[in-house]
């Protein structure tokens, strides 16, 4: 039988893609294509550069624990940090050969006769690989609203995923729609430039201080002599998130206390930083801790305080070729629009191309008639020798990297079972897949999303069905061990 043009091909150069990139290369599988619809890798970390932009977990554990970064500037490390941080990882271990830029994948249908996967890329018609994985994160679909009125302003409109360097801002008047963990790190630094700035906020969210500090000299040095140092530090740092994550959020029936003691600290962190009374109430969330991802922030409120800056709760009820009208009729004058409004990840992002298994079953279609679901959060009955990276169920934990990590040692422990086996085919079975579901379902029952109130709160962890179905609702810890000792009889091989 002839073979396929590629072992493998993955879909996406971000730091997802890129761990399954080395892990696929660590199995002997050099034979891939990283296919990146952006000009460079990176995923967000290329995308994203508004000002402002930093990691909202600490470094130290923001990073794959098998490459760490000894020189990180800050606990919190600026975004372009990140981006060097993506380059070097790609350059040390020969990742960069194998991607290709502009590289748009529009589908990928999985050919019976063959058995190989068949992957159509914009402009350029198919190519043949043996293994699909799809790296194209959650957070990768701007969302613009569609507010009557918007194609008619006259001023300059930026989403925050497409900022645009060139644009001084120095004494615009400005409105921010949104108040995300993208806004939050945006608004203060956009204060500090424009003569005025109106926020449009929909749903409070909840800030808690940040405890962020420049990293100097003498500890990075300490850190790249004795690695164990920031080993240790990752350690206390991740333990703390998974304490937050997992005890307050994900085991919230059991642990109420420590989800109402971050509430707390967050509201006194509000009431010390904001002087304004109706302020501070229009910034309180009404939802649990946790519905929604919090964020981190020492700027945040107090740019609030500043005479120029204003917030503004009414919603909007049109926008003009030179300003924002708002439901109580009042229009604010601006001359730059800036959209803070996320992403879209239940229309279009499920999955993020158009992916065709066996007998024709359409992913996003079986996802939104049979309820979104991964098998350990990678893989669905019917899609034989593919790997969804960015599945639901899949997120753990708050670092990125601890998912990532995990589902490179289930890619292992998969692959190497083929190997002995010597066989190249997979596919998770129908009931591996469906007692994974059962099980994720139960144990979602004790998280704030069901034992909470998270009414009101539009958190984008909630689908159109109203379940929660991104982070999985085990520890980290839980998901590693998995990841090494699922059974092996849960896929098929031939
Ligand atoms: P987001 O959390 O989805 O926030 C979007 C904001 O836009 C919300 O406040 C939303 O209001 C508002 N919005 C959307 N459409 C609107 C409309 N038509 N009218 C008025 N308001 C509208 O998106 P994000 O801030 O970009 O953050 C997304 C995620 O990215 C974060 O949760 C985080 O996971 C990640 N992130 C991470 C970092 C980091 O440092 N690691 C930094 C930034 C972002 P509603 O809440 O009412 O819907």
């Amino acid at each position: 039988m002839a073979a396929p043009q590629f072992d493998a091909v993955v879909v996406g150069a971000g730091f997802g893609g890129m761990g399954a990139a080395i892990q696929l290369k660590e199995l002997g599988l050099n034979n891939i294509a990283i296919l990146e619809r952006e000009d460079d890798l990176g995923g967000t970390w290329h995308v994203n550069r508004y000002p402002g932009l930093a990691v909202d977990i600490a470094s130290v554990t923001y990073s794959y624990s098998f490459e760490p970064n000894p020189y990180w500037s800050r606990l919190f490390a600026p975004g372009r940090e990140l981006k060097r941080y993506a380059e070097h990882v790609a350059d040390k271990y020969d990742l960069r050969r194998h991607m290709r830029f502009g590289k748009v994948v529009e589908g990928a249908r999985w050919d019976e006769e063959s058995g190989f996967w068949v992957v159509n890329v914009a402009g350029e018609g198919s190519i043949s690989a043996r293994y699909l994985l799809t790296a194209t994160g959650f957070l990768s679909q701007p969302h613009s609203p569609d507010i009557p009125g918007i194609d008619t302003f006259a001023g300059k409109i930026i989403h925050t995923t497409a900022w645009d360097d060139s644009y001084d801002l120095t004494d615009r008047k400005a409105a921010i729609i949104g108040t995300g963990a993208t806004a939050v790190q945006l608004i203060p630094e956009v204060a500090k430039k424009v003569s005025a700035l109106t926020v449009y906020q929909r749903t409070p969210i909840w800030v808690v201080p940040k405890v962020d500090t420049p990293i100097p000299g003498p500890v990075q040095k300490l850190f790249a002599r004795v690695p164990t140092a920031q080993k240790a530090a990752r350690l206390v740092n991740t333990g703390l998130l998974e304490t937050m994550m997992v005890s307050a959020v994900l085991h919230y029936k059991q642990a109420k206390a420590l989800n109402s003691g971050a509430a707390v600290l967050a509201a006194a962190h509000l009431r010390a930083q904001v002087r304004d009374p109706e302020t501070r109430r229009k910034l309180t969330p009404h939802y649990s801790f946790g519905c929604k991802r919090p964020t981190f922030s020492n700027e945040y409120y107090p740019t609030f305080n500043k005479k120029h800056v204003h917030l503004e709760t009414n919603s909007i009820t049109r926008i003009e070729a030179d300003g924002i009208v708002t439901a109580d009729g009042h229009k604010t004058e601006i001359d730059t629009l800036i959209l803070a409004t996320g992403f879209n990840l239940w229309d279009v992002n499920f999955p993020a191309i158009e992916i065709i298994g066996r007998e024709g079953r359409n992913l996003g279609k079986w996802w939104r008639d049979n309820r979104f679901q991964a098998y350990e959060g990678l893989a669905v009955p019917q899609f034989p020798n593919f790997l969804t990276l960015s599945s639901p169920y899949s997120y753990s934990g708050l670092s990125y990297f601890t998912t990532i990590e995990t589902q490179m040692k289930h890619m292992k422990r998969l692959f190497g079972e083929m190997r002995s086996r010597k066989s190249e085919f997979f596919e998770v079975t129908e009931n591996a897949n469906a007692d994974f579901l059962d099980r994720m379902t139960e144990k979602l029952g004790d998280s704030v999303f069901y034992a909470g109130s998270c009414e009101g709160s539009r958190s984008y962890y909630f689908n159109q069905h109203g379940e929660a179905a991104i982070l999985r609702p085990t520890s980290t810890i839980n998901a590693y061990r998995e990841a090494g000792s699922f059974p092996l009889e849960d896929y098929v091989y031939a």
